[in-house]
């Protein structure tokens, strides 16, 4: 699933600081040096669960505000990303694109919902 032609950096959706990538064994993601949000490419939110703590070293800051604008991927430029929420975890949301499958957390969010392995069981059934 390694894709040779990713960028090595592109805009965070949400604040315009540089997302730079980082390579990992199973896949690639790329974390933001301004807010500390993760784009996680197609898979990888699954693929790198067990490096969450590595990769998002941020602590969860409890909710987040609704965005106040819609998001695009930062990979499909102009495609919007979809705002997904787990009932059993409401505060906690991610962004998804519908074209590439990437997703956008906040800083934190992912190494949250990672040490809860049923969260994304419940938001896409199992397998
Ligand atoms: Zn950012
Ligand atoms: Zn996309």
């Amino acid at each position: 699933m390694q894709d040779a032609a990713r960028p090595q950096a592109f805009a965070c959706p949400k604040c315009d600081a540089q997302m730079r990538i980082q390579r990992h064994p199973e896949n690639d993601a790329y974390r933001c040096e301004g807010c500390h949000g993760l784009w996680l490419p197609l898979m990888a939110s699954e693929q790198l669960e067990e490096r969450a703590e590595q990769i998002d070293t941020a602590r969860y800051a409890g909710t987040s505000a609704p965005e106040p604008r819609t998001l695009a991927c930062p990979q499909c430029a102009h495609v919007p990303l979809i705002r997904m929420v787990d009932a059993g975890y409401p505060d906690i949301h991610f962004e998804s694109c519908k074209t590439c499958y990437g997703r956008y957390y906040d800083a934190g969010e992912f190494r949250e919902v990672s040490e809860d392995p049923s969260f994304l069981e419940r938001l896409f059934g199992p397998g």
